[in-house]
């Protein structure tokens, strides 16, 4: 079997894991490098997700450790936010070099849906010691962005007619997707400038990176990728 090959299974009929006895069956981009057991895998993923966000990185400098992380309910969004409150009580490792504020957003026009995920951000953010808000993606249609109105039940409640007007007038899919693209980048940048937060945290992986980026060129806008984010 050929030890290069990015086969699990191919992996582990040769080769140990780096950091324990068990059988290696998991590599990084270089399955000729360090192979690991499940466990021993995770543990490797998250120790370089920390170092990544180290002084030396991210923070370098003595940069602001103030970040904004964006939590929209997607599984990207929970792993971060794992990560965070993990090093945050982890008492035996490095932590996180961050202090963080947590953006909750939600994006469905349906009102049931809406009250379902306002009290499920509820429930997750009493479990945390850790600054919160929560607003809408219809936020950003907001001509005088204003946090510090509390009469709403969420930020952007009042633009919510405007929102499911806007997205009932695109025909197909494809442009309500990049609407909301757009929407989701603009209210996250107006939060933390409002916020005077200097670093976002987002939620995506390098699979969102790599549609949207494909997505980007087939509208005919590579020549923009480089202005946005996501
Ligand atoms: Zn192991």
């Amino acid at each position: 079997m050929d030890p290069r090959s990015l086969d699990p299974e191919a992996v582990s009929l040769s080769r140990q894991c780096v950091k324990c006895d068990a059988p290696g069956i998991l590599a990084g981009a270089d399955s000729r490098k360090a192979v690991y057991c499940a466990p021993c895998f995770v543990q490797m993923v998250k120790h370089k997700f920390r170092s990544s966000l180290g002084k030396r990185r991210i923070y370098k400098d003595g940069a602001s450790k103030e970040t904004l992380l964006l939590f929209d309910g997607s599984l990207g969004s929970a792993f971060a936010l794992g990560q965070l409150v993990e090093s945050l009580e982890d008492t035996q490792h490095r932590k996180l070099m961050i202090e963080p504020t947590i953006l909750f957003l939600i994006v469905s026009t349906n009102t049931a849906r809406i009250n379902e995920v306002l009290k499920r951000y509820m429930d997750i953010s009493t479990s945390l010691s850790i600054p919160f808000r929560i607003a809408h993606v219809a936020a950003a249609l907001q001509k005088n962005f204003d946090l510090s109105d509390v009469t709403q039940s969420f930020i952007g409640e009042d633009q919510l007619d405007r929102y499911s007007q806007l997205l009932s007038s695109m025909r197909t899919s494809t442009a309500k997707n990049e609407v909301k693209r757009l929407l989701i980048e603009v209210i996250t940048a107006r939060f933390a400038i409002a916020s005077g937060i200097e670093k976002i945290w987002l939620p995506s992986t390098g699979d969102d990176l790599a549609r949207n980026t494909i997505q980007f060129f087939s509208l005919g806008r590579g020549k923009s990728r480089q202005f946005f984010s996501l």
